[in-house]
């Protein structure tokens, strides 16, 4: 243990001392005065934030806002120029300034979060048209080669990890000017399109609603993948499978 080591982890931790730390501490004259500073620093501190507040603080508040309310508007009827409850009306302004702020905060929060949305619902309708376009992939019965499927993703930069069940069409599409690989996967309950887009990072994952589709877009390590199934069925064990069974090589 060496003096900038003891000095790193005492900083970390200070309360708590290690037996290594004890014997330096004790060894080293200039790390035992560094030690008694820290803890009087921390001791200073502790007291600091310890201050002790009344229970009915909150209570204390609002009632002095209202007797603002109501001295503010005595005071106009009859004494308007009085300094000290002049600047009592100011405190009453102020508060009201600051749930302003705060309204004006929330309303912020509100349309970024419908901003948001409406970002993902355009996202979902794009992948539901593009589906659609391809409409005759949904329709097909037969799996095809596996060489297939693998050929198709390594044309976007991605390796094939374990074999994808039950793909019926695999093709390389362009959305958003970007090679992509659509796939789709037959299950007892319907289709599922897959469009694994490595180049492609559309933001934070999702799920959403479009007609009788649903939409989830996840992430992978570069990029993301969509998937366009029927609202009556459940993905996840698709997307699940897909996620584990694809890697991005090079972008
Ligand atoms: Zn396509």
């Amino acid at each position: 243990m060496n003096c900038l080591e003891f000095r790193r982890v005492v900083l970390e931790e200070p309360q708590q001392l290690s037996p290594a730390l004890a014997e330096h501490k004790q060894q080293c004259k200039e790390c035992l005065r560094y030690y008694t500073q820290l803890q009087e620093q921390e001791a200073l501190l502790m007291e600091a934030l310890a201050v002790p507040v009344p229970d009915d603080l909150a209570a204390k508040i609002m009632l002095q806002c209202s007797f603002d309310q109501t001295s503010d508007q005595e005071v106009t009827e009859t004494e308007p120029t009085i300094v000290p409850l002049k600047s009592k009306s100011k405190t009453f302004r102020q508060f009201i300034g600051g749930f302003a702020v705060a309204a004006s905060v929330m309303m912020g929060v509100v349309f970024w979060q419908a901003h948001l949305n409406s970002e993902q619902q355009q996202l979902t309708e794009m992948f539901v048209q593009h589906m659609e376009h391809e409409a005759h992939s949904l329709v097909l019965e037969e799996p095809i080669p596996v060489g297939r499927v693998g050929f198709t993703l390594n044309n976007v930069g991605i390796k094939a990890m374990a074999e994808l069940a039950n793909v019926t069409y695999a093709a390389n599409c362009v959305i958003e000017d970007k090679m992509v690989a659509h796939l789709v996967v037959k299950t007892d309950k319907g289709p599922v399109t897959v469009l694994l887009m490595p180049h492609k990072q559309f933001g934070d994952e999702f799920a959403e609603e479009a007609k009788q589709w649903q939409v989830a877009l996840n992430n992978m390590k570069q990029g993301s993948v969509a998937f366009i199934g029927p609202k009556s069925l459940n993905m996840e064990p698709i997307q699940q499978q897909v996620m584990q069974s694809v890697d991005v090589l090079q972008i």
